[in-house]
């Protein structure tokens, strides 16, 4: 049986790693998602996720996370978490609620302590520097606040045909307190089916959820529809739709698989992704938006793209 997962952002690729590993010895989907996502939220130098996200307005930081089973629609979701170590764990358990299973703010702490959670103050020195620096930016420049966000987004199918997804997110940077995005919202930020397969989103939330895309990229992978034609119409059509009666659209990145491990990119921006499956090795590739609004062109990150990413991300702030 095939397995595999795809994700958001060049930031996913260790995590996936790591679990389509355990998917190869036969681990569930499940289990792919939350180990995965944990290992992003616990780097401090994935700025927009987890331990190190950057904080709101007022200096907090205040995580959104969400999981899905796609076996039984069990969905469990957290926003506006401040101190729960890892969103996606208490999401996961969440998921498992007949009721109350998704949580905001202090709901999710008390959640957590009486569920045995660890709880950490998310707040990075580094996150704590960059938020400052940001607000003398916006005193002395016209930078938008909310420039700096990103989520990491992740579908998986295990070898029995099982499929679930996750994201985990900082949100938007300066964020106002109490703000949630798509992340935690089915079929916005996330949806699966594992008869169909399922599709994960970043980038601006309040346009994001507008057009509920994740669940309309499944939707229509369930017509028949290849991951890439699905994720390709469910994303671009829509944001010609919101160019047109609204004037204007934000970022929108989606990535999606079936359940026989094909997958699927579409996206508006620059932006990288990483796929492993059981016919291909964990690679991080480049989409960029064509010209015409076809297929994004895609290509494998180059080493030194990879390096520079890497001296960026861990680079002293000053
Ligand atoms: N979609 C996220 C949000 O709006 C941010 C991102 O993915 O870039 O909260």
């Amino acid at each position: 049986m095939s397995y595999g997962m795809i994700a958001t952002w060049r930031m996913a690729c260790d995590g996936i790693a790591a679990a389509t590993q355990a998917l190869a010895e036969g681990g569930s989907s499940q289990k792919a998602i939350v180990d995965a996502i944990k290992m992003v939220e616990d780097y401090p130098f994935y700025k927009s996720v987890g331990y190190g996200g950057l904080p709101n307005e007022v200096g907090m930081v205040e995580l959104d996370a969400a999981f899905m089973n796609g076996d039984n629609f069990d969905i469990g979701a957290v926003a506006g978490s401040r101190s729960v170590k890892n969103p996606i764990v208490v999401a996961e358990k969440l998921s498992h609620e007949r009721f109350n299973s998704f949580l905001v703010g202090d709901g999710v702490a008390k959640y957590a302590i009486k569920e045995g959670f660890e709880l950490q103050n998310m707040l990075t020195e580094r996150a704590k520097k960059t938020w400052q620096n940001r607000l003398e930016e916006i005193r002395h420049s016209n930078l938008s606040p909310y420039d700096g966000h990103d989520t990491v987004g992740m579908v998986a199918l295990d070898q029995t045909g099982s499929m679930s997804c996750g994201t985990s997110s900082s949100g938007l940077f300066m964020k106002k307190e109490g703000r949630v995005g798509d992340s935690p919202l089915s079929g916005s930020g996330f949806y699966v089916d594992s008869e169909i397969g399922g599709a994960t989103a970043t980038g601006l939330g309040e346009d994001l959820m507008k057009g509920c895309l994740s669940y309309e990229t499944v939707r229509l992978m369930g017509t028949g529809m290849h991951p890439q034609a699905a994720v390709q119409q469910a994303t671009m059509d829509f944001a010609k739709r919101l160019e047109r009666r609204k004037g204007k659209c934000g970022a929108f990145s989606l990535v999606a698989m079936n359940n026989q491990g094909e997958w699927g990119v579409a996206t508006n921006v620059e932006f990288s992704f990483a796929v492993a499956t059981d016919q291909l090795a964990p690679t991080i590739y480049l989409a960029y938006p064509a010209e015409d609004g076809g297929n994004p062109q895609i290509e494998v990150a180059s080493q030194e793209w990879l390096d520079a990413y890497q001296a960026r991300i861990t680079a002293p702030i000053k």
